[in-house]
């Protein structure tokens, strides 16, 4: 079967650092993909290169059979990925339920059939709908840069999923949450609809492998090992690299 995602033979250098240096990386449909190594393996480079946000120097990037390799991050969006960021990012001016409706438009919106307005009220129901299931929803008029670190997290995944992504990509989506935040967290990956991909950064290896189906470990910029939770969790390379350095 065709995977969502595959990248192949990815190198990104900064100067004279390589910080990718030829990785491969192939998530499937509904998978759930997390991407762990010591501190600078390349993880966030990785996910940028999915993204469109950075460009490879050599490497190819196809998803859903359809090669994005040239295509920046808006038209990957519409392709279907999402993304949550290291630090969430929102319109700190825009009201929280604006925030997710400005998100949900260009899903809402049929082609052809634009007129002014059009589109609206429907992305506002799905606004509703997300804030509602973040328990956001008392917060839907409030400026989104009034938001503790936690809601905002919270929002940006809504925004997220107004998207109607298929590949949800996540950077370190637990750090600086509460642990009831966390448990939220982890609750509302798992209920995710199958059909969503996910790959997921993450530093903290339990929610690694309680969340995810396969596992990539990256160290200095190269694959230095694949597998299921339970293999990665036994393999002693992963340990000793994880040893020498990770946060
Ligand atoms: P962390 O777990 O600390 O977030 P990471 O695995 O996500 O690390 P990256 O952020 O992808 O690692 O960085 C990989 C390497 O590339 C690091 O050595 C980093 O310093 C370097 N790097 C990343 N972005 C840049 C940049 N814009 N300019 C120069 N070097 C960069």
């Amino acid at each position: 079967m065709t995977p969502l995602l595959s990248a192949r033979g990815i190198t990104v250098r900064y100067g004279s650092l390589a910080a990718l240096d030829g990785v491969d990386l192939r998530v499937d449909h509904g998978q759930r993909h997390a991407l762990i190594g010591p501190n600078g393996a390349g993880k966030t480079t990785l996910l940028d290169v999915v993204a469109g946000a950075t460009r490879a120097r050599a490497g190819r990037v196809w998803l859903a059979g359809r090669e994005v390799t040239r295509r920046g991050p808006a038209a990957r969006a519409r392709r279907g990925i999402g993304r949550i960021h290291q630090r969430p990012a929102v319109w700190s001016t825009l009201t929280v339920s604006e925030n997710v409706q400005v998100a949900a438009l260009p899903h809402v919106l049929r082609p052809g059939r634009w007129r002014p307005g059009g589109g609206r009220s429907a992305a506002r129901r799905t606004a509703d709908t997300l804030l509602a299931r973040f328990g956001l929803a008392d917060l839907g008029g409030s400026p989104a840069g009034q938001l503790a670190h936690g809601q905002r997290r919270q929002l940006e995944i809504a925004m997220a999923l107004a998207g109607r992504p298929r590949l949800l990509l996540l950077d370190e989506p637990a750090a600086g949450l509460s642990a009831t935040e966390v448990g939220r967290l982890v609750e509302f990956l798992r209920d995710l609809p199958r059909a969503v991909g996910v790959l997921l950064v993450e530093h903290r290896l339990d929610l690694v492998y309680a969340l995810s189906d396969t596992v990539t470990v990256l160290r200095d910029g190269r694959t230095l090992a694949a597998g299921t939770p339970a293999e990665i969790r036994a393999s002693a390379e992963v340990r000793r690299a994880y040893a020498e350095g990770v946060a």
